[in-house]
């Protein structure tokens, strides 16, 4: 409906909400307390989202419906028959089909009101020297704890916002990091959990969306300025259906974040 609404930097810098855009979100601009200002903040906001498949997929649906700007994508390899228990963004016809181009081209169909642009890389420093320009929130959604850690020392580096979202089994987690308030994601995790290890997790559909879409309402009210964000991990287990909430600390003597890193040894 909206075929290249978004042609120029004028329009995406508009500072007044669009007709287009009025009528795509009239539904959430409806909800008490969420107003043009929460939209406008929530369309000039740049994100990069390393991991799409059932977690990061459904973080970045929900992020695209909202009205996120712009949304850089990072997934290295090609879709594979067992990942098809968990996709949002892609299926039976995408295996053997790169997994980011399959996301951006979903996420294209679902609304051509974002900027999506995908990278089929894995997560190293030098990529995200590329991609990070601008970038206003990361989001580490990748399997993997070395390449949540590059994405973490990157984004305390660059004093960038981290949202980490994982899941292990029935186990689902969620917290944001914001620098010099919270800690880091190294403060939480100093040593990498050896039992959420990529190939030796079970995974099941439904319990990364349900962590996906909370982590992306995180996202979208952290961007957005729409109420309140605890510093808080969100830990949900999904054997119990229990909700927990975990306070963030900042470890003074936490090699990334903390006063070591400056040589102010405590
Ligand atoms: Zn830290």
């Amino acid at each position: 409906m909206f075929e290249g609404f978004l042609s120029t930097m004028d329009d995406l810098n508009s500072v007044n909400m669009l007709k287009e855009e009025k009528i795509r979100y009239a539904r959430q601009l409806s909800h008490p307390g969420f107003t043009e200002k929460n939209q406008l903040k929530l369309r000039n906001a740049k994100v990069l989202i390393a991991g799409v498949g059932g977690l990061g997929g459904a973080i970045a649906h929900g992020l695209v419906c909202a009205g996120i700007g712009r949304l850089e994508i990072i997934h290295y390899g090609v879709l594979e028959e067992p990942d098809l228990n968990r996709q949002t963004l892609m299926g039976e016809n995408g295996v053997g089909i790169s997994r980011a181009l399959l996301a951006s081209e979903r996420l294209k169909e679902i609304s051509s009101l974002v900027q999506i642009e995908a990278h089929d890389k894995a997560v190293t420093e030098k990529v995200l020297e590329e991609i990070c320009d601008g970038v206003d929130l990361i989001i580490d959604a990748r399997h993997n704890f070395p390449e949540r850690k590059i994405l973490n020392t990157f984004a305390v580096t660059k004093n960038i916002p981290l949202l980490f979202a994982a899941m292990n089994g029935m186990e689902s987690q969620a917290a944001l990091f914001v620098p010099e308030k919270t800690g880091c994601l190294n403060c939480l995790y100093p040593e990498n959990p050896q039992d959420w290890d990529p190939f030796g997790f079970s995974v099941f559909g439904a319990v990364s969306h349900t962590i996906g879409s909370m982590a992306a309402m995180i996202a979208i009210k952290f961007l957005s300025g729409y109420g309140e964000v605890d510093e808080t991990l969100i830990s949900l287990n999904m054997e119990t259906m229990k909700l927990r909430h975990f306070k963030l600390h900042k470890d003074p003597s936490c090699l990334i974040c903390g006063c070591e890193r400056h040589g102010l040894r405590i």
